[in-house]
């Protein structure tokens, strides 16, 4: 393994061990559930907004280390931004994790998931928190048009 492999691994771990917003609020504007059936990663990401702003986001769920450490590091990167801001951040990481030539700069911790890249299996695991999260914007997008 090489040094990076090693400290990318070694972010991962600490996310899992030690996950940043666990659980769920307790009057989430938006909920939503996404599962990984090739893994068996199930995770509820709930927010509260405010003026388009995410204040508070948690998220609960079980199933491998990549898919728990992810769903931790989105919450610390789309904490405290605008819903715009949120699907900026979610569009660089999806396209980080497909290989896409764009900048990782300002993903901080997230770019320990692109260890994740040779292994096309678990892509899926880390990206579930994200797909997620996006259903929930989507969701308040549609309830604040009705
Ligand atoms: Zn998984």
């Amino acid at each position: 393994m090489s040094a990076l492999d090693e400290l990318y691994r070694e972010v991962i771990l600490e996310h899992y061990k030690n996950p940043r917003n666990h659980g769920r609020l307790a009057e989430p504007d938006v909920a939503t559930r996404g599962h990984n059936p090739l893994c068996g990663d199930d995770i509820e990401v709930s927010l509260n907004l405010e003026d388009d702003v995410i204040r508070d986001i948690r998220f609960q769920g079980k199933g491998c280390s990549i898919s728990q450490a992810s769903a931790s590091m989105l919450t610390e990167a789309v904490k405290g931004k605008t819903t715009d801001e949120a699907r900026r951040i979610v569009d660089t990481f999806k396209g980080m994790m497909h290989g896409d030539a764009i900048s990782t700069e300002g993903l901080g911790d997230l770019e320990a998931l692109q260890g994740v890249r040779k292994y096309p299996v678990r892509i899926k695991c880390a990206l579930l928190a994200w797909t997620t999260l996006q259903e929930g914007l989507d969701l308040h997008a549609k309830a604040a048009q009705a």
